[in-house]
Protein backbone atom coordinates (compact mmCIF):
# COMPACT_ATOMS: atom_id res chain seq x y z
CA UNK A 1 0.00 0.00 0.00
CA UNK A 2 0.99 3.56 -1.23
CA UNK A 3 -0.95 6.32 -0.39
CA UNK A 4 -4.22 6.43 1.74
CA UNK A 5 -6.69 8.80 1.28
CA UNK A 6 -10.59 9.18 2.77
CA UNK A 7 -13.17 11.36 1.28
CA UNK A 8 -16.44 12.39 2.73
CA UNK A 9 -19.51 13.61 1.30
CA UNK A 10 -20.91 17.11 2.71
CA UNK A 11 -23.88 15.96 3.64
CA UNK A 12 -22.68 13.02 5.35
CA UNK A 13 -20.13 15.73 7.13
CA UNK A 14 -23.67 17.63 8.39
CA UNK A 15 -25.15 14.62 9.45
CA UNK A 16 -22.29 13.86 11.49
CA UNK A 17 -22.20 17.13 13.18
CA UNK A 18 -25.60 17.42 13.90
CA UNK A 19 -26.16 13.96 15.05
CA UNK A 20 -22.72 14.84 17.25
CA UNK A 21 -24.16 17.76 18.81
CA UNK A 22 -27.29 16.65 19.62
CA UNK A 23 -26.17 14.26 22.15
CA UNK A 24 -23.87 16.25 23.15
CA UNK A 25 -22.75 16.84 26.32
CA UNK A 26 -22.49 12.73 25.78
CA UNK A 27 -20.40 10.98 23.64
CA UNK A 28 -22.19 9.30 20.39
CA UNK A 29 -21.34 7.29 17.56
CA UNK A 30 -23.12 5.08 14.99
CA UNK A 31 -21.92 3.71 11.74
CA UNK A 32 -20.83 4.80 8.32
CA UNK A 33 -21.75 3.77 4.53
CA UNK A 34 -19.74 4.41 1.26
CA UNK A 35 -16.95 2.60 -1.06
CA UNK A 36 -13.68 1.91 -1.17
CA UNK A 37 -11.05 0.95 -3.92
CA UNK A 38 -7.62 -0.50 -3.75
CA UNK A 39 -6.04 0.62 -7.25
CA UNK A 40 -2.38 0.56 -7.88
CA UNK A 41 -1.53 0.49 -4.05
CA UNK A 42 -3.79 3.22 -3.40
CA UNK A 43 -6.74 3.05 -0.70
CA UNK A 44 -9.39 4.82 -0.75
CA UNK A 45 -12.70 5.48 1.21
CA UNK A 46 -15.42 7.52 0.17
CA UNK A 47 -17.33 8.42 3.12
CA UNK A 48 -21.21 8.82 1.60
CA UNK A 49 -23.91 8.42 4.61
CA UNK A 50 -23.82 8.16 8.30
CA UNK A 51 -26.12 7.04 10.93
CA UNK A 52 -26.22 7.63 14.33
CA UNK A 53 -27.15 4.89 16.78
CA UNK A 54 -28.86 7.48 19.62
CA UNK A 55 -31.40 8.45 16.55
CA UNK A 56 -33.23 5.39 17.00
CA UNK A 57 -35.49 4.39 19.35
CA UNK A 58 -34.92 0.11 18.43
CA UNK A 59 -31.40 0.57 19.35
CA UNK A 60 -31.10 2.37 22.58
CA UNK A 61 -30.23 -0.84 24.11
CA UNK A 62 -27.36 -1.88 22.02
CA UNK A 63 -24.57 1.00 23.43
CA UNK A 64 -23.98 3.31 26.64
CA UNK A 65 -22.87 7.03 26.34
CA UNK A 66 -21.44 9.38 28.82
CA UNK A 67 -19.08 12.64 28.71
CA UNK A 68 -16.54 10.46 28.53
CA UNK A 69 -17.10 7.17 26.71
CA UNK A 70 -19.45 5.51 24.23
CA UNK A 71 -19.77 2.14 24.47
CA UNK A 72 -21.31 -0.61 22.53
CA UNK A 73 -22.64 -3.53 24.31
CA UNK A 74 -24.30 -5.35 21.83
CA UNK A 75 -22.22 -6.66 19.03
CA UNK A 76 -25.45 -8.31 17.13
CA UNK A 77 -27.20 -5.30 17.83
CA UNK A 78 -24.69 -3.20 16.35
CA UNK A 79 -24.64 -5.18 13.55
CA UNK A 80 -28.50 -4.67 12.31
CA UNK A 81 -27.59 -1.01 12.77
CA UNK A 82 -24.96 -1.76 10.41
CA UNK A 83 -27.60 -3.43 8.27
CA UNK A 84 -29.63 -0.61 8.63
CA UNK A 85 -27.17 1.82 6.94
CA UNK A 86 -26.32 -0.51 4.14
CA UNK A 87 -29.72 -0.29 3.50
CA UNK A 88 -30.52 3.54 3.66
CA UNK A 89 -27.74 4.32 1.35
CA UNK A 90 -27.06 0.64 -0.64
CA UNK A 91 -24.08 1.08 -0.15
CA UNK A 92 -21.62 -1.10 1.77
CA UNK A 93 -20.84 -0.81 5.75
CA UNK A 94 -16.83 0.44 5.81
CA UNK A 95 -16.90 1.65 9.58
CA UNK A 96 -18.28 3.03 12.54
CA UNK A 97 -17.49 6.65 13.83
CA UNK A 98 -18.16 8.34 17.41
CA UNK A 99 -17.83 11.93 19.33
CA UNK A 100 -15.28 13.50 21.92
CA UNK A 101 -17.75 16.46 22.91
CA UNK A 102 -16.09 19.62 24.67
CA UNK A 103 -12.39 18.04 24.21
CA UNK A 104 -9.13 18.04 22.41
CA UNK A 105 -8.71 14.70 22.20
CA UNK A 106 -8.01 14.03 18.40
CA UNK A 107 -6.72 10.60 19.09
CA UNK A 108 -8.41 7.12 19.77
CA UNK A 109 -8.68 6.20 23.51
CA UNK A 110 -7.34 2.67 24.53
CA UNK A 111 -10.73 0.99 24.62
CA UNK A 112 -11.64 2.76 21.22
CA UNK A 113 -7.90 1.18 19.93
CA UNK A 114 -8.93 -2.37 20.90
CA UNK A 115 -12.56 -1.67 18.90
CA UNK A 116 -10.75 -0.64 16.08
CA UNK A 117 -8.28 -3.77 16.08
CA UNK A 118 -10.92 -5.85 17.14
CA UNK A 119 -12.28 -5.36 13.79
CA UNK A 120 -9.10 -6.00 11.93
CA UNK A 121 -8.44 -9.41 13.43
CA UNK A 122 -11.69 -10.21 12.81
CA UNK A 123 -11.66 -9.18 9.41
CA UNK A 124 -14.77 -7.65 9.71
CA UNK A 125 -14.21 -5.64 5.98
CA UNK A 126 -11.99 -8.05 4.31
CA UNK A 127 -9.99 -7.26 2.48
CA UNK A 128 -10.51 -3.78 3.42
CA UNK A 129 -9.00 -2.73 6.64
CA UNK A 130 -11.49 -1.09 9.29
CA UNK A 131 -11.96 2.81 8.96
CA UNK A 132 -13.04 4.62 12.42
CA UNK A 133 -14.10 8.45 12.54
CA UNK A 134 -13.79 10.54 15.20
CA UNK A 135 -15.49 14.28 15.99
CA UNK A 136 -14.18 16.23 18.69
CA UNK A 137 -14.55 20.10 19.60
CA UNK A 138 -15.00 22.14 22.50
CA UNK A 139 -17.72 23.67 24.19
CA UNK A 140 -19.08 26.09 21.24
CA UNK A 141 -18.93 23.92 18.42
CA UNK A 142 -16.40 25.96 16.55
CA UNK A 143 -13.12 24.14 16.96
CA UNK A 144 -14.72 20.87 15.28
CA UNK A 145 -12.40 18.31 13.97
CA UNK A 146 -12.65 15.73 12.18
CA UNK A 147 -10.19 12.69 11.74
CA UNK A 148 -10.05 9.56 9.86
CA UNK A 149 -8.48 6.27 11.90
CA UNK A 150 -7.57 3.80 10.13
CA UNK A 151 -6.00 0.48 10.73
CA UNK A 152 -3.46 -1.09 9.00
CA UNK A 153 -2.24 -4.20 11.46
CA UNK A 154 1.21 -2.48 12.46
CA UNK A 155 -0.02 1.01 12.98
CA UNK A 156 -3.10 2.97 12.50
CA UNK A 157 -3.01 6.04 9.85
CA UNK A 158 -4.41 9.11 10.95
CA UNK A 159 -5.38 11.28 8.58
CA UNK A 160 -8.35 14.41 7.69
CA UNK A 161 -11.24 13.43 5.19
CA UNK A 162 -10.90 15.63 2.42
CA UNK A 163 -14.36 17.04 1.58
CA UNK A 164 -15.79 16.27 -2.06
CA UNK A 165 -18.84 16.32 -3.76
ZN1 LIG B 1 -13.35 7.68 22.14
Amino acid sequence: MTSVSVNIFPSALDSLRRTATRHSPDETGGVMAGTRSCRDGALEFNILGVLGVADFEDFKDIYTASPTEFVCTDRLGWATLALRVVKTYGMSYIGDWHSHPNSSLTTLSTRDIHHLAQQYMLGQFDPYPPLHVLLNWWLSGEDFRISAHIMLGEFIAVLEPRIIG
